[in-house]
This record gives structure tokens, C-alpha cells and sequence, in this order.
């Protein structure tokens, strides 16, 4: 029996979305702003205040519902969740309960192996049902060891949140966090979320059992709260898993509670047990209309949807040759992805463009949530990799071109000029080049001609650096065969 485990994980994750404003009032969003400065008799809690449905929150959500395939409900309703903490002024906090604005839906996700596998290789894609998506406001921050006490600020209070709940179809650490990733993408490229764990504006906890492996039943479950990184999600399911097997294997019973991960020690720690939990009191809130989202407004939303970043990378393999590894790490950004359609667009070869922004631009890129910088525009590098592909300059020189071309807005073809930059393509300067470099290395070239083809590498290496890597390669290469007679 021992060892035959299975792991049964679902995850919950609430997202901050982008929006200017807070859910139920006009306060802003920002993070960062020194404390309590966004806030307002609503958000605050004070008496009298109404809220009023932020229309770009729930637009937001409903076009991140759409793209996780969920239904969309025409009816929904915002309830309170009473109870009192100190972040919470208003004692209750305005969520969707028993009728959320949408219902269903899955995350595909691809899961990475560790190892073994090629890096070329198609991804192994997987399917997570989702329960439901819905929407409610965050609560502030309590902060403590602050000025000798615990302090709060209420700035993030009524932030809206997406809250996606995830059925129990994840098995291992590896898939969670396949699933985290390709949730986390599918919101950042709709823009309705800066996919930021640190910060917190992305939040995930766990529930997590064991069972026999092959059973269908379901074990005890412990959740996990506020997992604040990817690297420590997979860490954190396996020290649960770890841990369950241990007190089952040892004769005993895992208990239902919350527990939280302590990346010190690498284990989890109990929270607070399943006797201690709260009845919530929910109740429909009286201040706010049930919310109809009809049809053309769901069609409207519908056909404003970009491809998700799955379906991007498919189609880079498969439109435009990319490896899958080269669409993978050029779809890791949005703003990285339109860069690199953008110059395919204006280039030729999609894959020249892929290969020169992977082996240059993507050092120089700096990203901040939604928002990336890049060292040159789209046009600059089509021109570099057209300067290539006439011949004009090496593949060496065009590295250099980058260098000069980045942070100005010049003209690669300008610079060449101005740098004196220019692939010698000249047969009869190539000749003269390869033919000094034959009889400076006479020992190599009676080396090469025995049989030792390996030195033909060192040829080249000479005739470029002779050349200070102007040469045209394939010029050098067809000259040096002739000349050494290989
Ligand atoms: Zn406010």
C-alpha cells in the first residue's frame, strides 16, 4: 500500500483587474500610494455610503470568463460576506455568492517537465475544469512591526477581483503550476491583469488530498493559503503531499484546515482548523441590483477577444515556422509577442526575425506588469535583418548594428554608412584573404588535406578574423574548399 498516493488538487486564485477605479466607487487602484490616501466614505465603510458597479470591472470579467470558456449568466447577484477583521471596515465584504456571473469553463495548460525532455518538443497540453468565475472586492492591508504596532491601510480596499475557482482535476505540483502559468498568461494578454504573485495583484491558495492511487473518492482536504510565487507553488504542494502520506502511512488521519507554507523550513504550517471556521452570513446585498449581462452585450465582449497565448504559440509553430521552444519564450509577454508580430509583419522571414530578437533584443527588454520596453522598434530590426539578407552586411556586423542602433532612433541603414560597415562580398578580395590565410597555415592546410577536415572550422575563424568578420560567409566558405581542395 505504501507509496501508491495520488494527490487531488484544485486551485483558487484571485486576480486584481487593471482598472483605473475600485469596484463600487471612484477611488483609484494605484499601488504603492502612501497609505490610506485612495479612499472615500464607500470604500472606507463609513455610514450612508452607496456603492455603485464599476462597468469596466465587470467587463473586464466577463471578457476573462469568455476566454476560459465559461457560460455567462444573465442574471447574477452581489451578496455580503460578513466578518470582522481589521482591514475590513465595512465588517462584510461585497462578493458574488450563490449566483455568480458565470459557471463552467477550463484552463489548458502545458506542463514542463523537468529533465529529460527535448527542448524542441511539442508541449504535453492538459485540461482543468473551472467551477465558476466571480467578482468581488479586495480587502485593505494590515501591515505589521510597523512603527512598534500593526498598522492598516486601507488604499486596496474595494479593489475588484476576479476570483476563479478550479474543479479538483490537477494530480501533481508540476501540473498546478502549468495551470497557474497558462491561467496567469490568459489574463495578462487579455490585459485585464498584471500577473504580478509578488506584489499580490495574482493570489493563489490550494486544496489539496491524497487518496489510493486509482481511487475515486476524495480524501480529507487541507487548504492552502497565499502562495506568493511560482517557484514556491510547486514547493509547497509537494511538502503538503509529503506531509499527508507521512500521517496517513503512520496510522493517522489528515485533519480538514487551513495551513499556510513556510519557505524557511520548507514545510506547511497549521493555520486554523475546520472547528474554528467561519459562517459568513451571506446575504444578498441590499444596495446593489441583481446584475443582467444580455446577450449583446456578451457578444459585444465576445468578439473583442484576442487569441489566447496557447493558441498564438500554435499558430507561430505552425504558420509561421517557429520552433516551440521559439514560440514559447517569444509568447512570454505580450507586448514581447505583438513586438515580434509587428516585425514578422514587416520582415520576410519570420524565423530570422524569432532567432535576432531571442539571441539579442530579449536581454535588452525590460518588463513591468502589462508594459515592456523595447531598444529599438519593429522597423529598425526588419531593417538590420534585411541588410543581412542582401548581403550587405555579415550576421556578425548586424550584432554590432543592433548595439549602435539601440536607444536612437536612427536609420540601421544610415548607421552603416556612417560606420563604414559593409560585408565584403568581393570574390577577388575574398580569394586574396583565404589564399594569405592558406600559406600563412601551411602545417594546417597539409593537416587538412591528410584527412583532418575538423581544421576547416580554423580557416574560417582566420579569414574572418582577417577580415575583422566583414566577409561574406558563404563566400569564405566556397572560396576555402576550392583553395585547400577539400
Ligand atoms: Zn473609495
Amino acid at each position: 500500500m505504501s507509496g501508491s498516493w495520488e494527490a487531488v488538487i484544485g486551485l483558487e486564485v484571485h486576480a486584481q483587474l487593471l482598472t483605473r477605479t475600485k469596484l463600487f466607487c471612484a477611488c483609484a487602484t494605484s499601488f504603492g500610494a502612501p497609505p490610506n490616501t485612495h479612499v472615500c466614505p464607500t470604500c472606507l465603510g463609513l455610514p450612508g455610503a452607496l456603492p455603485a458597479l464599476n462597468g469596466e470591472a465587470v467587463r473586464m470579467a466577463v471578457r476573462t470568463a469568455l476566454s476560459l470558456g465559461c457560460t455567462i449568466k444573465e442574471e447574477s447577484r452581489f451578496a455580503r460576506k460578513n466578518y470582522f477583521y481589521p482591514d475590513l471596515p465595512k465588517g462584510y465584504q461585497i462578493s458574488q455568492f450563490d449566483e455568480p456571473f458565470s459557471e463552467g469553463g477550463f484552463v489548458e495548460y502545458e506542463v514542463e517537465e523537468s529533465g529529460e525532455r527535448a527542448k524542441d518538443a511539442p508541449p504535453v497540453v492538459k485540461r482543468a475544469r473551472l467551477t465558476r468565475i466571480h467578482m468581488e472586492e479586495d480587502a485593505g492591508k494590515n501591515l505589521h512591526d510597523l512603527g512598534g504596532g500593526s498598522v492598516v491601510d486601507l488604499n486596496r480596499a474595494g479593489t475588484p477581483l476576479v476570483e476563479i475557482v478550479g474543479e479538483p482535476d490537477l494530480r501533481t505540483p508540476a501540473e498546478a503550476a502549468g495551470y497557474l502559468r497558462a491561467l496567469r498568461d490568459v489574463l495578462v494578454f487579455l490585459g485585464v491583469n498584471d500577473g504580478n504573485l509578488e506584489e499580490g495583484s495574482f493570489r493563489c491558495d490550494a486544496n489539496v488530498s491524497i487518496r489510493p492511487a486509482g481511487s475515486s473518492a476524495l480524501g480529507t482536504r487541507v487548504e492552502l493559503k497565499n502562495i506568493n510565487s511560482f517557484r514556491f507553488v510547486e514547493k509547497a504542494l509537494a511538502g503538503e503531499i509529503a506531509r499527508q502520506k507521512d500521517v496517513v502511512e503512520s496510522g493517522g488521519r489528515v485533519v480538514q484546515e487551513t495551513r499556510g507554507w513556510d519557505e524557511k523550513t520548507s514545510s506547511t504550517f497549521s493555520l486554523r482548523s475546520k472547528e474554528t471556521a467561519q459562517d459568513y452570513r451571506y446575504f444578498p446585498e441590499p444596495d446593489l441590483p441583481p446584475l443582467h449581462l444580455d446577450d449583446a452585450f456578451v457578444a459585444t465582449l465576445r468578439a473583442s477577444l484576442a487569441e489566447t497565448p496557447r493558441v498564438k504559440r500554435e499558430r507561430f509553430v505552425a504558420e509561421l515556422g517557429l520552433s516551440p521552444y521559439a514560440a514559447r519564450v517569444l509568447t512570454q509577454h505580450p507586448r514581447v509577442a505583438s513586438f515580434f508580430e509587428e516585425a514578422a509583419t514587416l520582415g520576410r522571414d519570420a524565423v530570422a526575425v524569432a532567432n535576432f530578437i531571442q539571441s539579442e533584443v530579449l536581454r535588452d527588454v525590460t518588463t513591468r506588469g502589462v508594459d515592456a520596453s523595447f531598444p529599438v522598434t519593429p522597423g529598425q530590426l526588419v531593417e538590420i535583418l534585411k541588410l543581412v539578407s542582401q548581403g550587405k552586411i555579415s550576421g556578425k556586423q548586424a550584432k554590432e548594428l543592433y548595439a549602435k542602433a539601440k536607444g536612437t532612433t536612427a536609420s540601421p541603414a544610415a548607421l552603416v554608412a556612417d560606420l563604414g560597415m559593409s560585408q565584403v562580398s568581393d570574390p577577388a578580395a575574398i580569394e586574396a584573404a583565404c589564399a594569405k590565410v592558406v600559406a600563412d597555415n601551411a602545417k594546417q592546410a597539409e593537416q587538412y588535406r591528410a584527412g583532418k577536415t575538423g581544421l576547416f572550422g580554423f580557416f574560417v575563424g582566420q579569414v574572418m578574423k582577417a577580415t575583422k568578420g566583414s566577409a561574406n560567409p558563404q563566400l569564405v566558405n566556397e572560396t576555402l574548399k576550392r583553395l585547400l581542395g577539400g
